[in-house]
């Protein structure tokens, strides 16, 4: 699919109307109708992405969401969790799911077929151990979990954080060059790596349960820290939300060679 224009599979009357001898041809459709028609070309098949909007807005009244599930490394972790917000009160799990709705948006403008982990921002859960699931019951090419942090106010920048050490085929490998796919996005974008966790944008993690049950390569982002009066300015902004977005869905992208 490398090197296809963009779009250029999303139009399936195309190759219908040159296949189909009882269809009237378009005035776009070429005049030798012996060539082989575009169905007899090698499969092309719209990648899948998980975006996975951490949190959820109605996490916070639920005592559901403590309830202990799998970890992927033989422990439990709480279903989930209520996430951050900056001091002024803008929640992390409206930023995420904000960034995953804009970077689905533009991931669909491209060809690819996107799968939310949960429709709207008013639910509970689902549990982080659903989540981990989500990519192998969608058949995904790649899992991007969306974050934002909430440490000591003087910390900024982003990390993209992978399951580590791995624990099948996928995260071996396709895992972290995920991750570097997506903290070159956001580096490109303008933003700035971590100064406080991993290195160099990129943080290996044993104890992330989404990505440690993943069996289709995942990453998760934590795009800014929402304590620091700089980042929690970018977040609870519309326009940066669309910078991270952007650049999100720009690794992605990458990543999968479109
Ligand atoms: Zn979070």
């Amino acid at each position: 699919m490398r090197g296809r224009r963009p779009g250029a599979e999303g139009d399936p009357q195309r190759g219908r109307r040159r296949a189909d001898p009882g269809g009237h041809p378009s005035a776009t459709a070429p005049a030798d109708t012996t060539a082989p028609a575009p169905a007899t070309a090698p499969a092309a098949r719209s990648p899948v992405v998980v975006l996975d909007p951490g949190h959820n807005g109605g996490n916070g009244g639920s005592r559901a969401v403590t309830r202990p599930v799998p970890d992927g490394r033989g422990g439990t972790k709480p279903c989930n969790t209520t996430g951050t917000a900056t001091d002024a009160g803008y929640a992390e799990h409206a930023f995420n799911f904000d960034v995953a709705r804009r970077a689905s948006a533009l991931l669909t403008a491209r060809g690819v077929r996107v799968v939310l982990t949960r429709p709207d921002d008013n639910g509970v859960g689902p549990c982080v151990d659903e989540r981990g699931a989500a990519g192998e019951r969608a058949g995904a090419d790649a899992v991007v979990s969306i974050h934002a942090d909430g440490s000591a106010p003087a910390h900024r920048g982003f990390h993209v954080a992978y399951a580590d050490p791995p624990l099948n085929a996928a995260q071996s490998g396709p895992a972290r060059g995920l991750a570097a796919a997506l903290r070159d996005g956001l580096r490109d974008g303008g933003f700035a790596v971590s100064d406080y966790i991993g290195r160099a944008g990129l943080s290996p993690r044993a104890d992330l349960a989404g990505l440690n049950l993943s069996t289709r390569p995942a990453a998760l982002v934590e795009c800014a820290n929402m304590r620091n009066l700089r980042e929690a300015a970018l977040v609870s902004s519309p326009d940066g939300r669309a910078r991270y977005a952007a650049a999100i869905a720009a690794g992605i992208l990458a990543f999968l060679g479109r």
